[in-house]
């Protein structure tokens, strides 16, 4: 392996490109990726980065490494050490995609932020389109997934079916095939910024910030390398953290529950009384018994479930813990001497 930024096969680059920082003929970009076992993809992925904003005055790329077990991070600082534009973050171990994210677009100094895959799904060319729109004056720039490509059919059909679910729950519009691939202006990263919730769901809150936003479509590729972080445990998790952050409806389900199935306790109630005192019968039956037993627990055990999932995520929010921890950056500080990372600010 660490082949991929090693010796001869590398592209020539000038000695080592300069970072540009607060450029005087034009806004910065900023791209953030976060990379959790990425070795392998970041250098075509820089390659392929660096082609397509060519034209652009500046702009900065900023990896961050959650806790990656491979040479992830040797990597990103053997990218930094070839190109000044290059930055990098390194979580102290793996906190997941979303805080990853988060902890990049603290970092990101540019007037315009992207934020896309390591694996090359997203394609670097569509930077120019979401651009595009931004100067439009969108200040949010979603992409749509029209082609899925080398995605599973279970998880086309669990996404589609989570981003209802998560629409009609809390009322954000989500469509299947958004995501974490867009383009976001400096204002909404700084309102991004003041959010100091767990359980974070970037999709989720893009929508909730409101602005003015466009989307564009784009073909998803194949992986480059390694394989998808999101297996059915990761994707739940990410859907719970979903849903409970942004409705409390299944809190009120339990009241529409508990509602119908006393009702039905009510007849049943009604019915065996009035059948004893009218007809001189009694009606027969531990079978019955049993089953409303049965059917009122198995409520009850939902609703104590859905309170101790809204319970669990109060105290990950009162306990007020960092959400990540940044061990170790490379790249440029900004001018006034503040350190590239504002942890105080994206971490809690
Ligand atoms: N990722 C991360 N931390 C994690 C899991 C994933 O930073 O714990 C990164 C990963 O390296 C990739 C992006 O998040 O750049 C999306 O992950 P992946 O491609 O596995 O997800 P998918 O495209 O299958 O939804
Ligand atoms: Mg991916």
């Amino acid at each position: 392996m660490s082949g991929a930024l090693g010796g001869g096969e590398a592209v020539q680059l000038p000695a080592r490109a300069p970072a540009a920082v607060n450029p005087p003929d034009g806004p910065l970009l900023s791209i953030v990726i976060p990379a959790f076992g990425e070795a392998g993809n970041l250098f075509p992925l820089y390659e392929e980065i660096r082609e397509s904003v060519a034209d652009l005055p500046a702009w900065e790329l900023i990896i961050v490494d959650d806790g990656s077990p491979d040479g992830t991070w040797a990597e990103v600082q053997a990218l930094n050490a070839r190109d000044a534009r290059v930055r990098g973050l390194r979580l102290s171990r793996n906190f997941g995609h979303q805080y990853a994210l988060f902890a990049g677009l603290g970092a990101a100094r540019g007037q315009a932020v992207v934020t896309m895959d390591a694996d090359l799904q997203h394609p670097p060319a569509v930077i120019a389109l979401l651009l595009a729109e931004w100067r439009k004056g969108s200040k949010i720039v979603h992409t749509l997934r029209i082609d899925q490509q080398g995605i599973s059919w279970p998880k086309k059909l669990s996404s589609a079916l989570f981003y209802r679910v998560f629409s009609f729950l809390s009322g954000v519009d989500l469509s299947a095939g958004m995501a974490d691939f867009r383009l976001l202006d400096r204002q909404v990263v700084q309102e991004l910024l003041r959010f100091q919730e767990d359980g974070l769901f970037l999709r989720g809150l893009v929508q909730w910030v409101g602005f003015p936003s466009a989307r564009v479509p784009f073909q998803c590729r194949e992986r480059l390398a390694n394989h998808s972080k999101y297996g059915l445990r990761r994707m739940l998790r990410l859907a719970g953290a979903g849903i409970t952050s942004f409705s409390v409806i299944p809190l009120r389900l339990g009241i529409l529950l508990g509602l119908v199935t006393s009702l039905f306790a009510f007849y049943q109630l009604g019915e065996a009384l009035y059948v004893h005192y009218f007809t001189g019968r009694t009606l027969p039956g531990w079978t019955s018994t049993f089953g409303v037993m049965t059917l009122l627990f198995g409520v009850m055990f939902i609703l104590m479930g859905i309170l101790g999932e809204y319970l669990g995520r109060i105290l990950l929010e009162v306990r007020g813990r960092p959400r990540f921890i940044v061990a170790d950056a490379v790249g440029e500080t900004i001018p006034d001497g503040h350190p590239p990372v504002d942890v105080r600010g994206a971490g809690r």
